[in-house]
């Protein structure tokens, strides 16, 4: 059995302008000047509470609540107006239907967002059923902490060697590093390929559909066809 675990943000689904909003209301709230998007993309991956912690270098329990309060009641007026929609990059379903087609493999989330987000971004995509395990913020300790990588084996019964992160951040790279699981950096997201190259990334992809053909060299399943 393989598992291959996708981050979400930033790998599947590009979700820039949502988190701009969220981040943007959630500075408001409080009164602080809301970072470059640059600063703030740099963060995504992260728990939101981790996420802010870093951005304001240091951490203020009563700040950061605050800040998750405006950052999640804007995320959730536009969620009940039907106007959260983060599309998936190209590619990405046709791998998740093809990967998930197989017998011999199952699919994993492992992201800093919330299990509520989560369900309406899988819901939206009509991705119901192809995932068999899914760590979230509220589950799992933030990346690079290998938590998400050691639920999602256990939940799924995968062996680290039959395991892989799929992930555009440094956070996604060094989680899988500190997991003992090898993985796949992809460029489209959020982090740049020099980046995710040095936090050790075990292969680096530009476009979706050079996915299933790295793991299946990776893996050997040519060979089982041959
Ligand atoms: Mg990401």
């Amino acid at each position: 059995m393989y598992l291959i675990v996708f981050d979400c943000d930033g790998t599947l689904a590009d979700s820039q302008d949502n988190i701009m909003i969220g981040f943007t209301a959630a500075y408001r709230s409080v009164g602080l000047p809301v970072p470059s998007r640059d600063e703030v993309l740099s963060t995504v991956g992260l728990t939101l509470h981790v996420a802010f912690e870093h951005l304001l270098g240091r951490n203020d329990p009563e700040l950061i609540g605050n800040m998750i309060k405006g950052y999640q009641q804007v995320i959730w007026e536009m969620r009940a107006k039907g106007r959260e929609y983060d599309p998936l990059y190209e590619g990405a379903l046709e791998a998740l239907r093809e990967l998930s087609a197989r017998d011999d493999v199952l699919l994993g989330i492992a992201t800093g967002k919330h299990s509520r987000g989560m369900k309406h971004l899988i819901g939206l995509h009509e991705l119901e059923g192809v995932f068999t395990t899914m760590q979230t913020a509220d589950v799992a300790p933030s990346k690079p902490n290998p938590g998400m990588i050691f639920q999602a084996m256990s939940e799924t019964g995968a062996h680290l060697e039959n395991t892989i992160m799929i992930g555009d951040t440094t956070f996604d790279m060094q989680m899988a590093a500190n997991a003992g699981v090898k993985s796949v950096g992809v460029t489209w997201g959020y982090h740049s390929a020099e980046d995710v190259k040095t936090a050790g990334a075990t292969y680096v992809i530009d476009q979706f559909h050079e996915l299933i053909p790295v793991l299946s060299e990776h893996f050997n399943w040519n060979k089982e066809v041959a």
